[in-house]
């Protein structure tokens, strides 16, 4: 299935220049963009990877990760193929480093399918567009959001954020939660290791929190390339000042995948970046650590367990009615059930 892109400009000689991220690729007539999945076909851009999915999955919401929004509720995950970036240490490179020819693994969707099988699990909140990079596919992630929408449920974006302003506003009007990768805090790591650049993605997070969608952010540590304390206060602190105490960050530890061959991070190094963090934000959760109790959301007033994880069992133990602590009544930026 293909479409006509959105947000692309028309050049002389059959040439086109995709607006939709940061690269702006500039693309002679038959070539592809970085992404693999928008391409010049006699002067016109298309999506190919509309309507195609790779993976589809009802999984629990504490999977995309997102521990503040709707905890405990399971979300439709839908992914397809392509990726604007090329980390190095990609988990999902089989779908987000192909194209449409190179995966054996599609089937096709229309966007009244998939918000119909959102909506055939009774306490399932909407759709997720995670695994590989979504923004990619933007056309058929619009289409389907709107139908979702219109149906009352929710659209759940899991991405790298490299996207640009004017796209993004168009998403912000149908997307209800975000789960945005921060993937280091320098311009040298963002191009040595994603091959894309670290300024569009901190415009992105500040856009989402203008706009008062509900945002929670993922940093993955890894070993000598980017677990420098300074630069992790640094993004601590740009997190604090320009996003806000209460914003989410679930630091994640890395395992070797893709083109890295580095071991695992240390476990001992995401507890202590996770303390690093906690000095300056009140909720951070550890990720990949096995029996961590750096997976329960506590009051940040007076210390009272609220919410229990344990793998993606989850159990709203201390919260109250409206989001509250039991204990103490702080309130707590968590979008309950
Ligand atoms: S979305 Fe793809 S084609 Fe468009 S600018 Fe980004 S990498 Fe290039």
């Amino acid at each position: 299935m293909r479409k006509e892109a959105l947000f692309y400009t028309r050049l002389e000689n059959k040439r086109v220049q995709c607006n939709l991220c940061p690269h702006r690729c500039i693309l002679a007539n038959g070539k592809m963009g970085i992404c693999r999945v928008r391409k010049n076909v006699d002067g016109k851009l298309l999506a190919l990877n509309y309507g195609w999915i790779s993976s589809c999955s009802f999984d629990p919401v504490e999977k995309k990760p997102l521990y503040h929004f709707y905890p405990g509720q399971p979300v439709l995950s839908i992914g397809s193929v392509g990726c604007n970036l090329r980390c190095r240490f990609c988990q999902n490179d089989t779908i987000s480093q192909t194209g449409v020819e190179g995966y054996n693994g599609l089937t096709r969707a229309d966007p009244t399918q998939v918000a119909d099988l959102a909506l055939s699990r009774s306490n399932n909140i909407g759709v997720a567009y995670t695994y590989n990079e979504p923004l990619v596919g933007f056309e058929f992630m619009m289409d389907v959001a709107v139908e979702v929408h219109r149906r009352g449920a929710k659209n759940v974006l899991v991405t790298n954020g490299f996207i640009e302003p004017e796209p993004l506003d168009q998403l912000l009007a149908v997307t209800d939660a975000f789960s945005i990768d921060l993937k280091g805090f320098t311009e040298a790591f963002y191009r040595q290791y994603t091959s894309s650049s670290l300024a569009p993605v901190k415009k992105t997070l500040e856009r989402i929190v203008a706009s008062g969608r509900h945002l929670e952010v993922v940093h993955l540590i890894i070993p000598k390339a980017n677990d420098n304390p300074v630069d992790f206060q640094r993004m601590v602190s740009w997190i604090r000042t320009t996003l806000g105490r209460e914003t989410v960050l679930h630091l994640s530890r890395y395992f070797p995948c893709y083109q890295m061959t580095t071991p695992a991070t240390p476990v001992s190094t995401i507890e202590a970046f996770a303390a690093i963090a906690r000095e300056k934000l009140d909720y951070v959760y550890c990720g990949n650590v096995p029996n961590s109790t750096g997976q329960d959301t506590l009051c940040p007033v007076c210390n009272h367990r609220l919410i229990r994880r344990n793998g993606y069992s989850t159990g709203l133990t201390g919260l109250g009615p409206g989001a509250v602590c039991q204990r103490c009544g702080h309130k707590i930026p968590v979008i309950m059930p």
